[in-house]
Formats: C-alpha cells, structure tokens, sequence
C-alpha cells in the first residue's frame, strides 16, 4: 500500500536551517573540547555535514531537522487515518537514573522491550507511537529516562498502565513522590509531533517556588524545574550517545500494522 504525502505546513516556532548551522557550530566545539577521539570524530562529521552529503547522525541539527520534518509529514499523515482518542503519555523510568558513566553504555533495547510488555500486560494492543529521551536531572546528578508516546486509547485503559509502572519503579536516592506515568490532552498536534521527536536532551533544573506563588497554603516547600542548555562536558556526553543510538534506536512505537506505519520506508510515497 502507498500512502500519498503532503507536505503540511510546519509549526511556526521550527527550527530554520540557519539556526541548525549556529547549533552544529556550538556542538562541534563542545565535542572538540571534550577532547577523547570518539568526540573528536563526530565533531568532523557534523562540520563536514552538507546537504548533498548528510552526515546522517542524530546528534547533527541539520540531519535532525531532516529527519524531523519528514517524521512530521509522515505523523500528520498517519493521524489523519485515525479517529480513536489519542493522549499525549510520558513514561519515567527512575529504576534506570543513569551516572555520566552509564550513559556511554546506554542500550535501548531492552527499555524498549520492556515498555512493550508493560503496553501489552496493561491490555494497551492499541498503536503508540512516540520516542525515547533523557534529561540530566542536576539536583541528582542523574540521567532520567522517559519516554514521549502517544496513545491511541482512553483515559481509563491508558491508567491501567500506572500500578504496572509503579511497581520496583523508585530511585532511593529521590525525596520526592515518584510520578512515572503522566497522561495529557492534547491540544495543539503539530507542536506535539515535534516536541515529541525532537531528539534534544537538556539539564532540567529544579527550582523552588517563591511563597506567593505556592498553590497549597501547607506553607510547604514547592517546586517547578525549567530545561537548560547541558553543560559543555554534558553535551559532549549527550550528542554522543545520541549519535550511537540513531533515529531508529530512539524511536518507539507497538501495535502499528507495518503497513500503516508512519515511519516504515517502503509504505510512503514522498514524492
Ligand atoms: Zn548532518
């Protein structure tokens, strides 16, 4: 089966090409600075990325831009032959927190493994689709794994989901109340298809809350977190893990027949 292809218009705050070239140039420079050979090879690949010879690499804005604006075609597409309910569902997986070490020996494959159980243990056949990300969390110095997903299901069946992910699903070294399944409307798609594939891991800096602007009267302590560039080492960490995962190795998706799949190859005609 081939799908045609439009090409729908892109939300307004995407990123240009000129903004990708001042990103590359920040990377290139921080991978340089990192100073190992695996840094310093990837840093030449993306200085040498064009547009008649893509680099191909995740951690590149261009090639990422590239690959953005076809998986946002392609999504659009594809929700537009579905008129199930559908919920944006983030996924945290504090059991797995990673140190700066253990991100260079990230593997996917078998969080992604995982997720498809605990989809299909929570009777959740429906398609998902969506990505896997981290974030460097400062206050505990940890990688937080999570994923993007959304969800073709209700409310009610999604929920089944949250007592499978709360079980063994806690980082001690927390003080605070583990929230590993959040389910939000959707409101706006196409800032959510690239928020979702954006393919960018910050540092989310946790903050208290001033007095005033407290929602509880408990006069309790409260907080909000706020995402940050990484820091020039971080980021060196990062775009290399990003690097040896790939598109592929980051996206998600369980319960989409391949001949409806948005991102499989041979069903798009992108012409
Ligand atoms: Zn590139």
């Amino acid at each position: 089966m081939i799908l045609s292809l439009r090409k729908y218009e892109l939300p307004k705050e995407f990123e240009s090409v000129a903004k990708c070239k001042e990103e590359n140039n920040i990377r290139v420079k921080h991978l340089r600075k990192e100073g190992k050979e695996e840094g310093r090879i990837l840093a030449l690949k993306i200085d040498e990325c064009t547009k008649n010879y893509p680099c191909g690499s995740v951690a590149c804005r261009l090639c990422s831009r590239a690959s953005r604006i076809l998986i946002f075609n392609r999504t659009k597409r594809f929700l537009e032959t579905s008129n199930l309910p559908c919920f944006l569902v983030t996924i945290v997986y504090f059991q797995d927190a990673m140190t700066d070490a253990q991100l260079a020996n990230l593997e996917l494959g078998s969080l992604k493994s995982r997720l498809r159980k605990q989809l299909h243990r929570a009777g959740l056949k429906c398609e998902v689709i969506g990505s896997f990300e981290l974030d460097y969390q400062s206050d505990i110095g940890l990688w937080m794994p999570h994923f993007h997903l959304l969800v073709f299901a209700t409310r009610a069946e999604i929920e089944a989901l949250r007592s499978l992910l709360l079980k063994k699903n806690v980082l001690k070294s927390l003080d605070r109340v583990h929230k590993p399944l959040r389910v939000d409307k959707i409101k706006k798609f196409d800032d959510l298809i690239t928020y979702i594939y954006k393919f960018i891991w910050e540092d989310r800096k946790r903050f208290p809350i001033k007095k005033e602007y407290r929602k509880k009267k408990s006069g309790k302590e409260e907080y909000r977190t706020k995402k940050h560039r990484l820091s020039p080492d971080r980021h060196a960490m990062a775009l290399l893990a990003l690097d040896r995962s790939g598109f592929s190795g980051l996206r998600f998706s369980s319960g989409v027949p391949r001949f409806r799949h948005p991102l499989c190859m041979e069903n798009v005609n992108d012409g």
